[in-house]
């Protein structure tokens, strides 16, 4: 083991020994440090027989699975109640929230979730329904999808709007198999779909998914696309672009009605990234931009929680020309109730693609985003649109010189940095991202959009109180200060104050050690040195 590290009750590597704040701190008996808490897996608790539940087996339950009956334990945990919970609440300890501070990611627009949101998504008659239940019993809550579904519509100025997917990504399957529904019903195979360098990586993943062939599209020198650019692209094999607008720099694509008009033009379709419909919510009516079906992450835009790769919803709008394959279900009024269309596709044009998801998608999502938009009001999201494009200008204007930006003028809701302002000083973007956790925040979003060298981009989202941004100024600058002076160190070591230093991250997704056992090497540090 070299570096100066030593190890956990599993082998893990903890903190460097070395580093400035030893020697001022001594070891402590139990490995934890005050309420930095040495936690280790809940398998490495477990005992055997212990449970949280201690009621008899039952006896004589005749099993009626036959030759599928179990006949091994199935390796859970061995751990009381307490146990559990200290473990789960030990780990999320560790853990960094928007709760906790002001998170910088970029591209993620990590904002508030409104406690009100909260208090509504846990109303009995809306949390304690199920997908099943007769819709004679659920009047409400489809009363409820439907004018979520009004609303987004109106926000957009797109007539269509599907609810079931169930974050961005998936939005962007949607749309995309639409496309691909909607070429077919013309009994056309066109294969090329046009993605921009600067694309979210989901962009080209989902149109290769939908099997498309990408064809990648450079940005300009002002990190927008140009018509010209998309022009040169365009064929009678073009399915479509795919064009994310405010673009992944956190720049308006000022080109993008003519964008527009030149795929539709060519016979494509214009599939927007509207994953940063924030920027623009009230200012902009994507459907005024010419887009035929674009994605909004209720995450971003409407306040819900990430959820952590969880409960998310992508709901995606759709033109005209694409609104009749949309999948199913979908909610109608017929009048005299709400009805939900799930199978039989009423008298009309629609000839859904099919469905995305097993029911109507992410209800609580729904009742959090519906109860942001009527808390706000339409000048009030207009407003929160305003203040994240004004937060995010704030922190360009006062870091710009301190740092490095790579293109000229005002962004939208998020600022970008190059690592220009590190050349010669031996210290990264991911070690300037990796002090800012020493700083006590969650690091911006780093090496991404790819097309900046060294990319940091910021995203402070309408949230952040203007105390708040001047604190997080002030730490940036006085890193970016410090690496220029020559403290390198500072940032090669870091993080010194999080509960694990530097992983070997690439190691750790290539050969991931997925075993429990105490024996094994539980962290790729470990397993590498
Ligand atoms: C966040 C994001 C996505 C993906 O959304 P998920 O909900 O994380 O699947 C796609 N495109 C852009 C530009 C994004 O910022």
């Amino acid at each position: 083991m070299s570096g100066g590290y030593g190890l956990t009750g599993q082998g893990r590597p903890t903190r460097s020994e070395d580093g400035p704040e030893a020697g001022t701190a001594p070891a402590t008996f139990s490995g934890n440090r005050g309420l930095d808490v040495e936690e280790r897996l809940i398998f490495a608790l477990s005992r055997p027989g212990v449970s949280g539940v201690d009621l008899p087996e039952p006896k004589g339950l005749p099993t009626r699975i036959g030759v599928r009956t179990r006949t091994e334990a199935i390796g859970l945990p061995g751990v009381s109640e307490p146990e559990v919970v200290r473990h789960f609440v030990r780990l999320s300890r560790q853990n960094y929230s928007i709760d906790l501070g002001l998170f910088p990611l970029g591209s993620c627009t990590m904002k508030h979730n409104p406690r009100l949101n909260e208090k509504l998504a846990r109303l009995p008659g809306l949390a304690d329904i199920h997908p099943l239940q007769p819709v004679s019993t659920v009047q409400g809550a489809l009363d409820l999808i439907h004018t979520l579904s009004h609303w987004l519509k109106v926000l957009t100025g797109l007539p269509a709007v599907a609810l079931s997917p169930k974050a961005g990504a998936h939005g962007e399957l949607c749309g995309m198999m639409a496309i691909r529904a909607a070429l077919d019903a013309r009994g056309e195979r066109r294969r090329r779909v046009l993605v921009p360098v600067s694309a979210h990586g989901t962009n080209p993943a989902t149109a290769a998914q939908c099997g498309f062939e990408v064809d990648e599209i450079e940005a300009g020198p002002d990190g927008r696309v140009s018509v010209e650019a998309v022009k040169a692209r365009l064929g009678p094999d073009v399915a479509g672009i795919m064009l994310t607008n405010p673009n992944t720099c956190g720049l308006f694509e000022r080109e993008v009605k003519a964008i527009a008009d030149a795929v539709h033009a060519a016979g494509g379709y214009f599939y927007c990234d509207g994953a940063n419909f924030n920027a623009i919510v009230g200012r902009v009516r994507p459907g005024d931009l010419g887009i035929d079906a674009m994605h909004i992450n209720l995450h971003k835009t409407f306040s819900t929680p990430h959820g952590g790769g969880g409960p998310g919803a992508g709901p995606v709008v759709f033109s005209e020309a694409l609104a009749p394959f949309a999948p199913r279900p979908w909610v109608t009024d017929r009048g005299a109730g709400f009805a939900l269309v799930e199978d039989e596709v009423e008298a009309g044009t629609a000839r859904p693609f099919g469905r995305l998801t097993a029911f109507h998608g992410q209800m609580g999502m729904f009742v959090r985003a519906l109860a942001y938009m009527m808390s706000h009001g339409a000048d009030g999201l207009r407003q929160v649109a305003d203040d994240a494009v004004l937060g995010a200008n704030y922190v360009l204007a006062r870091l710009k010189d301190e740092m490095s930006a790579p293109f000229e003028g005002p962004c939208m809701h998020e600022a970008l940095f190059d690592d220009r302002f590190l050349e010669g000083t031996g210290v990264t973007t991911l070690d300037f991202a990796k002090a800012l956790i020493d700083e006590g925040y969650h690091p911006m979003t780093v090496y991404f959009p790819l097309v900046v060298h060294g990319a940091m981009l910021v995203e402070p989202t309408e949230s952040e109180s203007k105390e708040s941004l001047d604190r997080f100024i002030a730490s940036m600058a006085g890193l970016a200060r410090a690496a220029k002076a020559g403290d390198t160190e500072r940032f090669t070591a870091a993080p010194r104050f999080a509960p694990r230093r530097r992983l070997d991250e690439t190691r750790a997704a290539r050969k991931p050690v997925l075993t429990a056992s105490e024996g094994a090497p539980a962290s790729p540090r470990a397993a590498a040195e």
